[in-house]
């Protein structure tokens, strides 16, 4: 992986749109990436999913990574600042891409901002009540064999512990234990929240009430790009 060094950097791109999905931890970011990536036809990239893929290969930014990502904690902006702009470099980000979870902080949010002058974005927000969050990530399950996001009771499988989308196996990620996602979500409204601000200020943030059923989120979200489209 070669470094951005943070400096000034480039998302390589000579066209297309830039949709950044924002919200906490179980908003339904990545249930929602998945189906709008696809929808849009763009690469839908995630940063914890960089980062859990990392862990799983046991790479240098995975053993860095890790200790910060199993409390509870943000990875340090460096390191996430690197990984991401690696990673939109790459020719498939070229005609547009979809962010979700990044940015976090408000320096990773200037930082994109600053990548991304000359080209056209849109900001979502997905906003749920903490009361329903833990619940959200409490539930969640993961496939070991694709990206596909199930929940034990809101979107259960068809086969107890089995992908419905690769037949591969569903797992629990270790910092969805209710002790680290209420750590999360503290760090969400002392890291996360002043960046929201930041795009708040700005004018051009699209707030969308996530605490609907699924394909009510996914229209309300279509809405919200322009003309319904991507
Ligand atoms: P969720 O979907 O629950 O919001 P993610 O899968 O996006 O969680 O992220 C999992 C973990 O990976 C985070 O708790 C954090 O440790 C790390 N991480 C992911 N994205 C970022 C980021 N942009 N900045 C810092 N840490 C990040
Ligand atoms: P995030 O990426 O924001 O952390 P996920 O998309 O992984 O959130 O969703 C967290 C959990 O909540 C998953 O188990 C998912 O199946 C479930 N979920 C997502 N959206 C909804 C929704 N609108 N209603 C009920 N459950 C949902
Ligand atoms: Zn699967």
């Amino acid at each position: 992986m070669s470094s951005t060094g943070n400096t000034v950097s480039s998302t390589g791109n000579t066209g297309g749109q830039v949709l950044i999905l924002l919200g906490p931890p179980g908003a339904g970011k990545g249930t929602q990436a998945l189906r709008l990536a696809a929808e849009c036809e763009i690469p839908h990239i995630s940063t914890g999913d960089l980062f859990r893929h990392n862990l799983k290969e046991g790479t240098e930014l995975g053993k860095k990574a890790k200790g910060f990502m199993e409390g509870g904690g943000l990875v340090p902006d460096e390191l996430v600042l690197d990984m991401l702009f690696d990673r939109v470099a790459a020719d498939d980000c070229r005609g547009g891409y979809l962010l979700d979870g990044f940015p976090r902080t408000l320096p990773q949010a200037k930082a994109l901002t600053k990548a991304l002058e000359n080209q056209n974005s849109k900001t979502l927000l997905l906003e749920v009540p903490e009361s329903v969050l833990v619940g959200r990530a409490g539930g969640r399950l993961l496939c070991k064999g694709c990206t596909n996001i199930h929940h034990a009771e809101f979107s259960p499988p068809q086969k107890p512990g089995i992908c419905d989308s690769c037949q591969g196996e569903l797992y629990r990620r270790k910092d969805d234990e209710p002790e680290v996602v209420k750590e999360r979500l503290k760090v969400y409204r002392k890291e996360t929240q002043p960046m929201v601000d930041y795009y708040r200020e700005t004018g051009s943030l699209e707030v969308i009430n996530g605490d609907q059923a699924p394909d009510v989120v996914f229209s309300a979200l279509k809405e919200a790009l322009v003309g319904g489209g991507c």
